[in-house]
């Protein structure tokens, strides 16, 4: 007989992630597979007075009307940044056909899902959902050691879908994830501004006001980029 009811926890992205580390020994991730659900939408999570039971709408639809054994995703993001969980991490998931892996060896990509329409002239992907998105993705791929490389959007896998929607764009995900923490200057660009920039004019000032400025600035870059000054 079929389970009835499933119940899903919810987590702030902190705890998710101090929970998938107890995962990093029992499970091979091979890369991070993004969707969108495009139905549930961000109007409709904002609506549902019950958010557990949409997690569980698309759970009765996955495994009633889809026929999977359970949810397809291991996690969701709603739209207020939570993670929800999904199905367990030991299982592969119901992410694109061919791309779910045969689980011989315990490895398997991980899915998860964003709730909202994120086709060109819906709805938007923003923070804090973004930043769950941006932050579980980073996580996966620092955990278990994957290059950016592996972060696959459902499309690329299945052309015919705009899966997580066509208004976000592959390489701007990527570059979020990929970049620094917020705010703050890498090492390399400090360093470029520094020497294709910055030594050319100091070479170049005539003022010991000038020079000096530009070495101040020269320094405010190291700073910002948590290199030592000079
Ligand atoms: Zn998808």
């Amino acid at each position: 007989m079929p389970v009835q009811h499933k119940g899903f926890r919810r987590y702030t992205l902190h705890e998710y992630i101090a929970w998938l580390e107890t995962f990093v020994g029992q499970v091979g991730f091979t890369g991070v597979h993004v969707h969108g659900t495009w139905k549930p939408t961000i109007a409709d999570y904002r609506a549902a007075s019950d958010k557990e039971r949409l997690i569980q709408s698309m759970w009765r639809f996955h495994v009633g009307t889809r026929k999977f054994n359970d949810i397809a995703q291991h996690a969701t993001i709603d739209p207020d940044g939570y993670v929800w969980e999904g199905r367990s991490l030991l299982l592969p998931p119901a992410s694109a056909t061919g791309f779910n892996d045969v689980d011989q060896d315990g490895r398997h990509p991980f899915m998860f899902e964003m709730i909202g329409n994120f086709d060109i002239g819906a709805e938007q992907l923003r923070p804090p959902q973004l930043d769950s998105a941006v932050g579980l993705t980073k996580a996966i791929l620092d955990r278990w050691r994957l290059p950016a490389a592996a972060i696959k959007f459902h499309r690329e896998m299945q052309p015919s879908k705009t899966c997580p929607g066509s208004a976000i764009d592959k390489s701007w995900f990527v570059g979020l994830v990929t970049s620094n923490e917020k705010g703050k200057l890498s090492e390399k660009d400090a360093n470029r501004i520094i020497t294709t920039w910055l030594q050319p004019a100091w070479g170049t000032a005539k003022t010991k006001e000038e020079k000096d400025e530009i070495h101040r600035l020269a320094n405010e870059l190291r700073k910002a980029s948590g290199q030592r000054i000079s």
